[in-house]
């Protein structure tokens, strides 16, 4: 093509980025990579290959080993005996190690870049400019915290040997997540990369050899699903981080109920992207772009729902036909392709099936007049309007170019909307209107809000999601608390219910007139559905009251009592922290009875009855106290933004409360609960119900707003596992033996709710490092990380 060629069409040339470099790398290692195992490669036990091969051409590119049981074990073994020196080595020493490999991973960005683009099918612009600086910006920001860890984690330690599972679709980026804040905190990992896209990974093994890394500190051990769910299995393994999608993240919880192995999940979104009619229109279409063809769409955080304001839609969605006309797919490896290749065949008939599923369905079909390349696994960027809520490509994740898009009239509706999907991954929203965007952004049940911006990432900005898009989140203090705990855990006995002693025929003597405890359901006092009751008796076995045997009936209402109390959650902390002093005065005003309840129901001694109410009211006093405390942060990414992390309500908390400490234990969680905002269902001690049914009156007369605090006793497990079932519930707390934790654990895979047990270990209820403050109101809250651009 001439010069005057050029100027005549104005057309791009070809811009292709050399692949001479990464086929020269695998050429060198014979295009066949063994597993990287205690700091050296080795064969897989059981010589299984697969190959891994560039979805843009279909050609091979390298053979990739399959590891089995024994390598799985080997790689487990190695990064036992490097945990102890590696945690050994203090923050700082870390810091080093973590130092050197930023440094080499930017002095093989080329490598690195095009050797993913190769192995996945990205664009080269994105593997370049966005996936590799990436990686680097994780490394340097985890160095960081390397270097501060001792006194930024004091009291924590690392939880030992993590095994991580990351997908496809970003691989080195996904590998940097995981690894860099596992090693800052002191943990050593085992790795297993994607199937489709080991490449970037074995690279990286080769740069921590470079770096001098110990031995067994990372091990990186490839294979399908079959080595991902050895891993899952593996009893040496102390922590588990995934990253892939919701059915498989299902798996995994169900796998690991019980285990004790810590859990995070990042899982898949069906994210939406809300344009109000006042936004800058033109900007908002360069921002659907990277929405959702970002990676071919491939990315669990893409905005794939398109809600558009109706005032604005015809203009909006002719502007974005036209700019999907000029939208180039092709060749990964030219500069100037926006849509590269999808990973492989079969995520490709995945696209398609779904896409056909969208049109059977009564959906419009919109694709640019252009042709895709014929041959390689490419599919162009697709549009549906029309499409109802209900619909399947409105619901489920397409994971490929494929926008949907929806229409809404009010503010409420696109929140309705929007908030509208089993996921609660992210959103992006535009709107020249600062104050409606931030009024907006909290109302959405999601992990990461981009006001008038999208897809935007950084090392210091937590990410991650709730309900179907899983828990923890991933960067930042947040992403780092999820490789540490706290150290006095290690120590702990083992929780034992207290035994119900035979019921004797005799009455307390002191228990004055029989009385039988109703439920405590939206502020009201509520008979049990089941019609009966259940004897309280006293440490000798003499009966001192009755309560109502609560059953799923109940607790359904009393989670529909919860949720009428959604205005809780919107309350201003001040608000909370008043009507929890309040409880505490309350409390305080009856001391003496409720010191006598417990001696009654215990048998302890006067004293340590007297304690146990001094301690539940310093721990309303310290809930009410961190209320307005327990705040967010700001980030500032490397961009002209800044980043709001606020710490939300999860919503409504079952709370399965211990045996042992009736009123202490169960204010010690109920407290920082709603002192957060969320509404708790609670189940009382099995065993001493009386200090929370006694609490009724306390409530009532504390100004706690109805439904904020509902109680249900009865058999704690039975109403746990309801709890836990419930898709209404938002977080599962539950104190008990170690088969109850491992039953809620099971049995909340439903809506994937989080849960937080004991591990069937007992805790130490007057122990506020154990049971008060930070400890506790993590649990109860999660970060939101809203971005907020500015600039003129
Ligand atoms: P998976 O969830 O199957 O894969 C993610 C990772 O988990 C991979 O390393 C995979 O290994 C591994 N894995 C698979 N099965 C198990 C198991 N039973 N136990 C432990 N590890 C396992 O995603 P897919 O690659 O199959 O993609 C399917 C769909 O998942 C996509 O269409 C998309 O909707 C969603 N997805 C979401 C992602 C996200 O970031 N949220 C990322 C990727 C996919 P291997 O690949 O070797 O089989």
């Amino acid at each position: 093509m001439t010069v005057a060629d050029v100027f005549e069409t104005l057309d791009y040339g070809p811009a292709p980025e050399s692949a001479a470099l990464a086929q020269a790398w695998l050429a060198e290692r014979g295009a066949k990579f063994g597993l990287f195992i205690g700091g050296a490669w080795v064969e897989p036990a059981e010589s299984g290959w697969f190959d891994s091969t560039n979805p843009a051409t279909s050609q091979k590119l390298a053979a990739i080993a399959q590891a089995t049981a024994p390598d799985v074990d080997a790689a487990v073994a190695a990064a036992r005996r490097a945990q102890p020196a590696w945690a050994k080595l203090g923050g700082p020493g870390r810091a080093r190690h973590l130092y050197a490999l930023a440094r080499l991973v930017q002095k093989h960005s080329r490598l690195l870049a095009v050797l993913e683009t190769l192995d996945n099918g990205k664009p080269i612009r994105e593997t370049r400019d966005i996936d590799i600086p990436l990686v680097a910006r994780h490394f340097y920001h985890h160095a960081g915290w390397a270097q501060l860890f001792e006194t930024q984690f004091a009291g924590q330690e690392p939880h030992g040997v993590v095994g991580q599972i990351v997908p496809w679709n970003f691989p080195l980026l996904m590998l940097s997540w995981k690894i860099a804040p596992a090693l800052a905190a002191g943990n050593t990992v085992i790795l297993k990369p994607a199937e489709f896209t080991s490449l970037t990974a074995l690279l990286f093994a080769e740069l921590c050899q470079e770096a001098g890394l110990p031995p067994g500190v990372v091990n990186i051990v490839t294979g399908d699903g079959a080595t991902g769910a050895l891993m899952v299995d593996h009893g040496d393994i102390d922590k588990l981080a995934f990253t892939g999608s919701t059915e498989v993240g299902r798996i995994i919880r169900r796998a690991t109920a019980g285990s004790g192995k810590a859990l995070t999940l990042e899982l898949g979104g069906k994210s939406p992207f809300m344009v109000f009619d006042d936004a800058d229109l033109d900007s908002a279409i360069e921002g659907v772009v990277d929405a959702i063809w970002f990676n071919q769409g491939q990315v669990c955080c893409a905005g794939s729902r398109l809600l558009i304001q109706e005032s604005v839609a015809e203009t909006f969605l002719d502007k974005l036909r036209a700019r999907m006309e000029t939208l180039r797919v092709g060749d990964p490896l030219d500069k100037s392709v926006d849509i590269g290749a999808i990973v492989a065949p079969i995520q490709l008939q995945r696209i398609e099936q779904l896409v056909a599923q969208g049109v059977e369905e009564g959906a419009e079909l919109w694709q640019p007049s252009w042709a895709k390349p014929a041959e390689g696994c490419f599919y162009p960027p697709t549009l549906f309007t029309n499409v109802q809520p209900a619909a399947t490509i409105a619901r489920e994740e397409i994971f490929g170019p494929v926008l949907v898009s929806m229409t809404f009239r009010t503010p409420d509706e696109a929140v309705a909307l929007a908030n509208n999907t089993p996921y609660g991954l992210a959103a992006s929203l535009w709107s020249e209107t600062l104050s409606l965007a931030l009024d907006v952004a909290p109302k959405l049940k999601c992990g990461v809000v981009w006001i008038n911006s999208t897809n935007l990432f950084d090392a210091a900005c937590g990410f991650g999601g709730y309900r179907e898009s899983g828990f923890g989140r991933e960067g930042g203090r947040e992403g780092m608390a999820a490789y540490v705990r706290p150290k006095w855990r290690r120590k702990l006995p083992a929780y034992a219910d207290i035994p119900k002693p035979a019921e004797s025929a005799k009455p307390a003597p002191s228990g004055g007139i029989d009385r039988t405890a109703k439920l405590y359901i939206g502020g009201k006092q509520a008979r049990p559905d089941s019609g009966t009751s259940r004897p309280v008796v006293s440490a000798k076995g003499a009966r001192l009251a009755q309560v109502g045997d609560g059953n799923r009936k109940d607790i359904r209402n009393a989670v529909e009592a919860a949720r009428k109390a959604e205005s809780w959650s919107r309350a201003t902390a001040h608000l909370r922290a008043q009507v929890l002093y309040y409880l505490a005065e309350n409390l305080d005003a009856r001391h003496a009875e409720f010191a006598t309840r417990l001696r009654a129901m215990t048998g302890a001694r006067a004293a340590a009855a007297s304690k146990e109410v001094e301690a539940a009211i310093d721990r309303l006093f310290s809930a009410a106290a961190w209320a307005d405390k327990f705040d967010g942060a700001v980030h500032s990414a490397p961009m002209r933004n800044v980043t709001l992390a606020m710490n939300e309500p999860l919503g409504i908390i079952g709370i399965a409360c211990p045996s042992e400490a009736p009123l202490l234990g169960f204010v010690s969680l109920v407290a920082p609960a709603i002192a957060m905002g969320n509404r708790v269902v609670a189940i009382p001690s099995e065993r001493y119900p009386l200090s929370a049914t006694d609490l009724y009156q306390v409530l009532d007369t504390s100004d706690v707003p109805a439904g904020v605090v509902n109680i249900v006793t009865g058999e704690r497990d039975a109403l746990a596992r309801v709890l836990a079932e419930h898709d209404q519930v938002d977080a599962l707390w539950y104190v008990g033996p170690a088969e109850g934790c491992a039953m809620v654990e099971r049995a909340s895979v439903g809506n994937m709710k989080q849960t937080w047990t004991n591990d069937g270990k007992a805790w130490d209820w007057f122990d506020p490092t154990q049971s008060e403050g930070a400890v506790v109101l993590g649990h109860a809250t999660q970060v939101k990380n809203i971005w907020v651009p500015y600039g003129e």
